[in-house]
């Protein structure tokens, strides 16, 4: 895609999320602030939708998962023993023209300060040797602001994990192999923030850690890689524009053995949507030899007491997001007109149903605020009796709402309403309780 149609599409998206509610920039009316984005009426729905859809998939559906909520804060330790502090960091290089601070490894998605239809590779401004920078938020702890009371807002969610490992362990009785998953924010002091949701300074992750017998991380490396493409296939990705990337030695992470990333083609390019690690028994080994306390695991089916390895799928909530909305975006004439459809699953779509009278007379609105009332008991719908029907399917495809039922004469008849899907258009009629089901089948796929 050239650089022109990769900023229109990119514009439609922006434009769409403002104008439906999905995502505003951060504190709008003093300008905004860079890379930080606050989610509207959809957005949050949809964002709440993709975390549940995630942890259902994760713990619900699963024996061998508990669930985990770590504080953001954590003992500054944490993030010396983990190579946070020492490694954490990416390569920074100064343009000695434009003044801009660039990613010296994402020089290409990058933008000239001085010409933004460039990038620093291209615009001609002499760049300064690469240095690290570390990517890590600073505050301090408490009412005095020195050395001593310096902690991190975490950069991952998994530290958490790792230094309650023991506490899961005993409290929930799992055995190896068994996982512990976590929403959470993360933070990071991102150089070159920008496409839109994609890299910002702070985001959501979605992270599991799978703990096994060193002799199986090949088997559960390529379980964990295969649970986590299926997982975008239910969630309704094109998978044509999904493709698995392997780090090579260079790329891998200070504690993974192995990595691979599965990558979504965005209208900016190929990028890391997910990334499923093999960190060995880098973080345990850490832990247990800054704090002293016994991380090995044993169970009488082991010969003897062995420090696990760690499977680690990790995923980005907001970056899930961009991508539902770049991958459902579509423009088509219908009658003439150019429409925005956006094809979001049933499983994630902020609003499930919308329910409409035909017109605003012979007892249709009354027969639809009731069906409205007992769908409202089970999904997100939304009631609308403003403006022709067609403006409003409209609007309803916009906001990526996968079904309109619509009250009509033939209603007050038979009681069975027009059940009309978004993507193919075809209206089925139905009674509300078939309606209800229909659904719930939908929603819960
Ligand atoms: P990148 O190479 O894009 O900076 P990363 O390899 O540092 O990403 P991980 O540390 O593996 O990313 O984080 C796991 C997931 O968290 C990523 O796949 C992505 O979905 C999400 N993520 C990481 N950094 C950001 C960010 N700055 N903004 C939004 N999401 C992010």
């Amino acid at each position: 895609m050239t650089a022109k149609k990769t900023n229109d599409m990119m514009d439609k998206i922006v434009s769409l999320c403002k104008r439906r509610g999905f995502v505003y920039p951060s504190s709008e009316i003093y300008g905004g602030l860079g890379s930080c984005w606050d989610y509207g009426p959809l957005g949050a729905e949809l964002k709440r939708n993709i975390d549940s859809f995630w942890w259902d998939a994760m713990t619900n559906r699963r024996d061998d998962i508990e669930g985990l909520d770590a504080s953001i804060l954590m003992h500054p330790q944490v993030w010396h023993t983990s190579g946070h502090v020492e490694e954490f960091s990416d390569p920074l290089v100064d343009c000695k023209t434009c003044k801009g601070r660039f990613r010296a490894d994402k020089l290409e998605e990058s933008r000239c300060l001085l010409k933004p239809s460039k990038t620093p590779l291209e615009c001609g401004g002499e760049l300064t040797p690469p240095r690290r920078f570390n990517l890590m938020f600073k505050t301090f702890m408490g009412p005095v602001e020195d050395e001593s009371s310096i902690t991190y807002i975490r950069p991952e969610t998994a530290q958490g994990i790792y230094v309650n490992f023991l506490n899961v362990k005993n409290s929930s009785r799992q055995k190896i192999p068994f996982g512990i998953a976590q929403i959470g924010k993360a933070f990071r002091n991102e150089i070159t923030p920008g496409n839109f949701i994609f890299r910002t300074r702070e985001f959501e992750q979605m992270e599991m850690q799978y703990f096994i017998h060193p002799d199986e991380d090949e088997k559960w490396f390529e379980y964990w890689r295969e649970q986590r493409w299926q997982w975008y296939k239910a969630l309704g990705i094109n998978m044509d524009k999904l493709r698995w990337h392997e780090h090579e030695k260079d790329e891998l992470a200070h504690y993974a053995k192995k990595a691979y990333d599965i990558e979504y083609e965005y209208p900016f390019g190929w990028q890391e949507l997910e990334g499923v690690h093999n960190r060995t028994d880098f973080d345990l080994t850490r832990h247990m030899e800054a704090t002293g306390k016994d991380l090995r695991y044993f169970d009488e089916r082991f010969p003897e007491k062995f420090i696990p390895y760690i499977i680690e799928t990790s995923a980005g909530c907001d970056r899930t997001l961009l991508t539902v909305l770049v991958d459902g975006y579509d423009e088509i004439e219908v009658k003439g007109e150019k429409r925005v459809f956006l094809r979001l699953s049933p499983r994630i779509a902020p609003i499930k149903a919308a329910v409409f009278p035909l017109v605003k007379k012979d007892g249709m609105p009354e027969f639809a605020r009731n069906v409205h009332q007992q769908l409202k008991k089970r999904f997100k719908v939304f009631y609308d009796e403003s403006g022709a029907v067609g403006r409003r399917y409209a609007r309803m495809d916009e906001a990526g709402c996968p079904y309109c039922i619509t009250v009509d004469g033939q209603t007050l008849q038979d009681e069975t309403m027009t059940v009309r899907e978004r993507d193919s258009m075809e209206q089925t009629r139905m009674k509300t309780e078939e309606i209800i089901d229909f659904l719930a089948d939908k929603v819960r796929g």
